[in-house]
């Protein structure tokens, strides 16, 4: 057979027609047959994402999703439980049958309230990272109504798209985790008072991604490239989970709370509030008095809180979680053979300064490296094989400026 006569074996086409031909053991393949075989494969191995999606949550019950979350956050156990059934509800409600009756299960997007450094966008994380799903995560701040400086809402999908690698599919299951979403509280009780550019207009923006619907998006995000094509992205089973520290929130829970206990002293017995934690408080009501719209809250239902980090719980974050710094630390020096120990003191010392210099969580990285950094430079190869640090050591690495240099940068 002369060469012109081969031809490929899926579509038939000789080989002056096509661009190219491969040959196998008795076949032929062409461009353009591998090109839709290309297609389908994609299409395929798309679909296996969802299915394997849905076998995996059909795994993971509340207190398994729990225990994961357990692995990787300290505390706030209130908020743990609370995520798990909002986050297995969402994600059966992503599974359940359309049309077989008329039972339509609303979203569980979700609302944290909490100091900031408590965990919250690490309980975002934790959960995007259970469920294998992309996870945006956007400054409410940075947020404005269309046609205003600033990023539209929609570039929040853009950002997901990315997250996705571009896969719409997956982008549609994701999370997007909205930080600061308090800043974007109405400033003002009278809402007739001055068009609030920053604040309720991006609340009316945000209503409808969170309720579910088709946004336009551009893949590139921003005004700068005006020729893209725009992405259709369904919001219908995006998690939304928002998160902020409202400030003042607790002066608006107190006042309730003694209102109420004033309304109600006749017949209640009056229950002892725990005065140093009323975020443990807050219901819908508090968020609309701090300038949240009903309408956002309503399209947050679930409400949870974020405990502050007491001295135990810095402590323990330091050495407990699958990723604990002090583990990451200890792997880095491993590296070089040298074994790394903190003594209790030590220990102790960190957390106090955290604390002390009101650093938070986030504050715990930022003194172990402050500490550590000599050492990571002078004794690697030294051949020595070991470093305790000491509370003595910590102390000599730790100056007041130093300190108070973090303390700025926190
Ligand atoms: P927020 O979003 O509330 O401001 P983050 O989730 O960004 O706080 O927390 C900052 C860092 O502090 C996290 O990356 C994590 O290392 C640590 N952290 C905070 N709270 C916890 C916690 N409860 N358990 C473990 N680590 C925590």
């Amino acid at each position: 057979m002369s060469k012109e006569d081969l031809e490929c074996s899926f579509c038939g086409r000789k080989k002056p027609e096509t661009n190219l031909l491969i040959a196998g053991l008795d076949a032929h393949i062409c461009d353009r047959c591998i090109e839709q075989a290309h297609g389908i494969v994609i299409e395929e191995s798309k679909q296996m994402d969802s299915g394997d999606l849905s076998a995996e949550l059909m795994l993971r019950k509340p207190q398994q999703i729990k225990s994961f979350l357990d692995e990787y956050i300290i505390g706030q156990e209130h908020t743990k439980r609370v995520m798990s059934v909002a986050v297995y509800n969402h994600y059966k409600r992503l599974l359940q049958a359309t049309g077989d009756d008329d039972v339509e299960i609303q979203k569980s997007n979700i609302i944290m309230v909490g100091q900031t450094g408590t965990g919250k966008t690490l309980m975002a994380k934790t959960i995007a990272r259970m469920l294998n799903v992309p996870l945006a995560i956007v400054d409410a701040t940075v947020l404005t109504e269309a046609g205003y400086v600033g990023e539209d809402v929609e570039s929040i999908l853009t950002r997901l798209l990315q997250a996705a690698d571009y896969n719409l599919e997956k982008a549609q299951r994701g999370i997007v985790f909205i930080d600061e979403i308090d800043k974007i509280a109405r400033k003002s009780d009278n809402p007739s008072i001055t068009r609030d550019v920053s604040g309720e207009g991006v609340q009316q923006a945000l209503l409808k991604l969170l309720e579910g619907t088709v946004v336009n998006v551009p893949p590139k995000g921003g005004r700068k490239h005006p020729d893209q094509k725009f992405i259709e992205v369904n919001t219908e089973n995006i998690l939304f989970i928002a998160g902020g520290a409202f400030d003042g929130l607790e002066r608006i829970i107190s006042r309730r709370l003694n209102m109420s206990a004033i309304g109600y002293k006749a017949s209640h017995d009056e229950d002892i509030l725990d005065k140093d934690n009323l975020l443990q408080y807050v219901i819908p009501k508090d968020l609309k008095d701090y300038g949240l719209i009903p309408e956002i809250i309503g399209r947050l239902p679930v409400l949870t809180y974020m405990n502050p980090l007491d001295s135990n719980t810095l402590r323990a974050i330091l050495t407990e979680p699958k990723n604990a710094i002090v583990k990451q630390y200890k792997k880095l020096f491993q590296m070089d053979d040298i074994n790394l120990t903190f003594s209790e003191g030590a220990l102790g010392f960190i957390v106090d300064k955290a604390i002390e210099y009101k650093l938070g969580a986030r504050g715990l990285r930022s003194l172990c490296e402050e500490i550590l950094t000599d050492a990571m430079f002078t004794l690697p190869g030294t051949g020595e094989t070991k470093l305790n640090v000491t509370k003595g050591y910590a102390e000599g690495k730790l100056t007041k400026t130093t300190l108070k240099k973090l303390k700025a940068v926190s």
